[in-house]
């Protein structure tokens, strides 16, 4: 990010020895595990590319933090490692080949690793004496841990004595004492009402709880332990391969997660990867990769380690759902309805395997509350399919000239003034259809698949005519002639015929589609369902009042605010009457209210695959012979049409005693209807 890469080591240096105090020592990260992996990855490619620059008190030279005062020293005579880290299934095939080279395998028998799920919490070593618990450790720097043997022993899965071990004269067991995740969100509950401190993570929990002085707080804390490791060991023989380990760990009484497997083959492991992260959140503990380790020990000393990491083992880490980078600009974007959003210019970043160069800075409250500016380093983040978004500005590693961030005071495309309301966070372009960005929203929306269904008629086709002046509201795509879209670049009469007849189509729709293409703010298809319900006709609806908006089954004051604004706009009017001119009809509608209604009163909820309709024709179907449509089953569901494939809904029908038909059934009955 910096141009001088000596510069930016020293930077990174300083950066990540300030989290990793934060991390080890005080147990309150200021960032997530996945910006530090990043800046560290960013530390390691520059060491490796000036090797002049690098220092031997760099981080990635060392392992863990320095040992906290407070605690006794105790020195870990089989030196306690971190692990080195693949993101990709590249890196771990590199990792493979790197290992099978050294083994001189390359060409022979596949390896055989053990998969370990990476449990986020605690590195510890135990030692055992004649099998009695005489003492525990954590990792510390890795040579040096804090003696915790007092806080240890008031975790319940770890053994004080070891079955039928008296003949051990020293057995050091490494493993991981963690907060499984239903402790660790107890543990919060309990100190949010009693007012105290509430932990980040389950990880900072488990750290926290075993870094009490008093052993009768940790004992409260819901701490539970796997082990995976060996260090010193005296008068035994050990197993010739970790499976071996860990089976006769669990033969001595020590927990060993049941989720470990061995198997052959890097390929195995990449499958063991994709199988545990299916089923990531549903285990009772945090975990932020997967370990996969050379399963025969012998094989293991063989490969050795390197400064701070085994060559026999590999993390594989689930992609991080945050990064840093740079903010380069910020731009607002006007909306369909006027809403003037920020975003974010982004020098480009992987967050979870998806490179990411704009976010979404919400408005102007959130770019007040993020103290950002243009120029600052950022945190992105992006969970699942939630559009990326900045979490906060790293406003202490500032430096450079910084541009603050101005929020217009007119419409950056049309030049109206940008207003306000009280109580909104929003801010608007106040030109509404005679602003550009508007227009084309207007339309976008009103072709929509929800709203008139116009096939083939997209986003770049609306620009175009929005451009050229041809379109200047929704009521003009139905004056669009077949020469004027056949001479558009690119078109050709084939096509611009299909668009003139899905246009023509289009003009056979139903009341709510109609109101829902309209874009009124807040009216969405389940409320433009209930006010065609409610009103029957567009003539009724007009001469609406507000009381009368009020009286429609869940339309509050904001929504009816809305729909009379709409209403009392004459241009709006305007083209409503333009639509209707344009010979736009729908069936006539069977009101709910109406007692005749065959399906009056009654709620169905439709899953699964049909054959002949789609899920959403056949709600609309119900819906205009009087039937509400739901999105999920309860005890005041009437009737649910299950096509194939009908998962939970199913079920929860069939457990509530709910009729379930199937879509021959609901075709026959249909008949009945009409
Ligand atoms: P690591 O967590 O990447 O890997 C080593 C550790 O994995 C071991 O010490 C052990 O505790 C754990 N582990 C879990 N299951 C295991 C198993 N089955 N077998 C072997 N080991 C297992 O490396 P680290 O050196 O402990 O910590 C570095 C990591 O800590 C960073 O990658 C980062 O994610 C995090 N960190 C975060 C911050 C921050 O500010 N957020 C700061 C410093 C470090």
């Amino acid at each position: 990010m910096s141009p001088d890469p000596a510069r930016r080591i020293v930077e990174l240096i300083e950066l990540l020895d300030r989290y990793s105090r934060e991390y080890y020592e005080q147990d309150a990260p200021s960032v997530s595990d996945g910006v530090y992996d990043q800046l560290f990855r960013e530390l390691q490619a520059l060491e490796a590319q000036s090797p002049e620059s690098s220092r031997s008190d760099s981080p990635t030279q060392r392992v863990g933090g320095k040992p906290v005062a407070g605690f006794l020293p105790v020195s870990h005579s089989v030196p306690m490692l971190s692990l080195d880290n693949a993101f990709s299934d590249e890196e771990l095939l590199d990792f493979d080949r790197r290992a099978r080279e050294r083994l001189g395998s390359v060409e022979m028998a596949p390896i055989e690793y053990m998969c370990e799920p990476k449990l986020d919490g605690i590195a510890v070593a135990i030692r055992y004496e004649r099998g009695v618990l005489v003492q525990a450790a954590t990792r510390g720097d890795g040579q040096t841990g804090e003696d915790i043997t007092h806080n240890v022993r008031t975790v319940k899965s770890i053994p004080l004595r070891l079955h039928s071990a008296e003949t051990i004269e020293t057995l050091e067991v490494r493993g991981e004492i963690f907060m499984p995740k239903r402790g660790f969100a107890r543990l919060n509950e309990l100190a949010e009402s009693s007012g105290e401190k509430i932990f980040a993570n389950p990880r900072n929990a488990a750290a926290g709880s075993l870094r009490q002085l008093d052993p009768s707080i940790t004992a409260k804390r819901p701490l539970a332990f796997y082990c995976y490791g060996v260090g010193v060991t005296e008068g035994v023989t050990l197993p010739e391969t970790q499976f071996g380990l860990l089976q006769w760990y669990k033969s001595l009484g020590l927990p060993v997660n049941v989720e470990v497997e061995a198997v052959s083959g890097i390929r195995a492991c990449i499958d063991y990867y994709e199988q545990l992260s299916r089923r990531r959140s549903s285990l009772d503990f945090d975990i932020d990769g997967i370990v996969y380790k050379v399963n025969s020990l012998a094989e293991q000393s063989y490969l050795g380690f390197v400064s701070r990491a085994p060559r026999w083992a590999i993390a594989r880490k689930f992609p991080a759902e945050e990064a840093v980078t740079r903010l380069i600009d910020v731009e607002f974007q006007v909306g369909r309805t006027g809403a003037i959003t920020p975003v974010a210019r982004l020098e480009p970043v992987s967050v979870g395997g998806v490179v990411v160069s704009n976010a979404t800075l919400h408005n102007e409250d959130e770019i007040e509350r993020l103290q950002i500016k243009i120029g600052d380093l950022v945190i992105v983040r992006r969970a699942g399919d939630v559009i990326p978004q900045v979490a906060r500005a790293l406003t202490q590693e500032r430096q450079g000239e910084l541009r603050s961030i101005n929020f217009p005071t007119q419409c950056p495309v049309c030049g109206s003034p940008v207003l306000r309301e009280e109580g909104e966070a929003v801010q608007r372009c106040s030109g509404a259809l005679s602003c550009s960005a508007q227009r084309k929203g207007a339309i976008i929306h009103f072709v929509s698949r929800k709203a008139m269904d116009v096939e083939g008629f997209g986003e770049k086709l609306v620009d175009q005519l929005v451009e050229m002046g041809r379109l200047k509201d929704p009521g003009g795509v139905y004056s669009l002639t077949h020469s004027e879209l056949a001479a558009l670049p690119r078109m050709g009469s084939k096509s611009a015929q299909n668009l003139i007849d899905a246009i023509e189509r289009s003009k056979q729709t139903t009341f709510p589609r109609f109101l829902y293409a309209l874009g009124i703010r807040e009216v969405g298809v389940t409320t433009a369902d209930r006010l065609s319900k409610h009103f029957g006709d567009i003539d009724t609806l007009l001469a609406a009042s507000t009381d009368d908006l009020l009286a429609v089954p869940d339309i509050g004051p904001i929504v009816a605010k809305h729909i009379r604004a709409f209403l009392a706009t004459s241009a709006n009017l305007k083209v409503v009457h333009n639509l209707l001119d344009a010979g736009l009809e729908w069936p006539e509608i069977v009101s709910s209210e109406t007692q005749n209604a065959p399906l009056a009163g009654q709620t169905w909820v439709v899953t699964g695959k049909l054959e002949h309709l789609s899920r959403e024709e056949a709600s609309e179907l119900l819906r205009s012979f009087g039937a509400n449509v739901a999105g999920s089953v309860s005890k005041t569901t009437s009737v649910l049409l299950a096509g194939p494939g009908a998962g939970s809904k199913l079920k929860k029908a069939q457990a509530l005693g709910v009729e379930v038909i199937d879509e021959e059934e609901f075709v026959a009955r249909k008949s009945n209807w009409i």
